[in-house]
């Protein structure tokens, strides 16, 4: 099996980063392989010392990985050959709206605003318009995927093993048009992730219960490029104290903070609720 961690390089890694690598790297104790991604596509935000960070963390946790590690920001080219790949399918097209004006288009009254895994579903007024791709984010044309894919199915693997299945009218009013390539990138979570993934032969995509509404699209992905899907293994979230998801800006529970005060990696195991290393 292969399983993978990867990080933006935005922050600091707090308490419940380290929770994700430990388990990823538990699950690939017994003959598996752990890798490290590291995921900085978004240059406005990426920095080369957080991810430096992010080696000296996870090396203090006593993880181990592969080198050399792969960068999305490296992998560019890849993702523009999927990219083109699902438009010549004819599923994509060209986006020119602002995220204003998908507000007010999606608060018109006979919209009814509805949330997807990126925020408002998009209410589609560009899916015709037949706009240029240069300067546009690039969307996926759901129905059109669907029509090809049928329903979405994968399989979880994090409390009882179980086959997980979005019905293509789920993907269609709960999801939408996702962004594949935003316009300042050439490219998006959604596309890098499932790119990356089949590329490192991940078996399994280890990764916070947060992200498991972002999974069927990524699945969806795999059918239409025709890549094999791996299992899904999300893993509860860790809370800070007002049971509240920690997120990056949390520095008091940055791991750095913690190891500047003497606790230790098995205290930090201890912390998060996991059982000591095997030998
Ligand atoms: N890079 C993402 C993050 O930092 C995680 C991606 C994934 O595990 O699929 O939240
Ligand atoms: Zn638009």
């Amino acid at each position: 099996m292969i399983t993978r961690f990867a990080p933006s390089p935005t922050g600091p890694l707090h308490l419940g980063h380290a929770f994700s690598a430990m388990v990823a790297h538990d699950m690939a104790r017994n003959g598996g392989t752990f890798l490290l991604r590291i995921e900085d596509i978004d240059r406005s935000r990426a920095r080369s010392h957080w991810e430096q960070a992010i080696f000296d963390d996870l090396a203090w946790l006593g993880l181990g990985w592969p080198r050399p590690v792969i960068r999305q920001s490296e992998r560019l080219p890849a993702y523009r050959a999927a990219l083109a790949r699902l438009r010549d399918m004819g599923l994509t097209y060209a986006c020119t709206c602002t995220r204003r004006d998908i507000a007010e288009a999606a608060s018109a009254p006979q919209e009814g605003a509805t949330h997807g895994p990126d925020g408002l579903i998009y209410p589609g007024a560009c899916k015709h318009a037949g706009h240029g791709d240069s300067g546009a984010a690039i969307r996926l044309h759901m129905d059109r995927a669907l029509t090809l894919t049928g329903d979405i199915a994968y399989r979880e693997t994090a409390g009882s093993h179980r086959t997980v299945t979005r019905s293509a009218q789920e993907m269609i009013d709960g999801i939408g048009d996702i962004v594949l390539a935003r316009r300042d990138m050439g490219t998006s979570y959604h596309l890098s992730v499932t790119v990356d993934d089949a590329a490192q032969g991940v078996t399994c995509v280890t990764r916070g219960a947060d992200l498991a509404d972002a999974t069927p699209i990524h699945v969806c992905l795999q059918r239409l490029l025709g890549l094999s899907s791996p299992a899904y293994h999300h893993h509860r979230l860790i809370r800070d104290d007002a049971g509240k998801r920690l997120a990056k800006r949390d520095d008091a529970r940055a791991i750095a903070a913690y190891r500047a005060e003497g606790v230790s990696p098995a205290d930090l195991r201890r912390l998060v609720g996991l059982s000591p290393p095997g030998p």
